[in-house]
């Protein structure tokens, strides 16, 4: 089982990630849980040979489509975008939480830990049925920041599941 963030083979390498958008799923508890890989019509997700596995991704298979994200239950799954703009990447965050932030806004990016790390811009909110209650934020993050920034802080309750 990995033990850390960094050597997990869960996270696209600096070279994928300099292709274009990707997945990246911090999943790193060994649960009985496999919706990431019904998500998935590329097939990047592999077939769980063991419930309680961890996810195998091929990342020359995933796209960056994001369908995966909202049907993650540990809110474990990202898509990372570094070829968004010069200087600018887009990472891709489920949030359960009211209220949800708009387009344009400005908003605080923290890391996985809670803390804050920058001000981040919010460029899309996609909420609609297929989300089921989880909606993705994107939020536009200088680069060096793509590997940090994993939630946002607006304000308000959780939305219940
Ligand atoms: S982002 Fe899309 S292509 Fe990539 S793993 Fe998720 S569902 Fe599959
Ligand atoms: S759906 Fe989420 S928690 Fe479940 S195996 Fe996939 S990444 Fe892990």
């Amino acid at each position: 089982m990995a033990k850390s963030f960094e050597d997990s083979p869960t996270i696209p390498d600096a070279r994928r990630r300099a292709m274009g958008p990707v997945v990246v799923i911090e999943c790193f508890e060994e649960i009985p849980c496999d919706p990431c890989h019904d998500a998935c019509n590329q097939g990047a997700i592999e077939t769980f040979d063991d419930i309680n596995g961890l996810p195998k991704i091929d990342f020359t298979k995933c796209n960056g489509c994001g369908r995966c994200i909202p049907v993650c239950p540990g809110l474990a799954i990202f898509v990372v975008d570094e070829t968004w703009k010069e200087g600018l990447a887009v990472v891709r965050i489920p949030y359960e939480f009211l209220p949800l932030p708009e387009k344009g806004q400005q908003v605080k990016g923290l890391s996985r830990d809670g803390v804050e790390v920058c001000d981040v811009k919010v460029v899309k909110v996609e909420n609609t049925r297929r989300h089921d209650r989880t909606p993705v934020v994107w939020v536009e993050v200088p680069k060096p920041f793509a590997m940090e920034v994993r939630h946002i802080r607006v304000g308000g309750t959780s939305l219940e599941k």
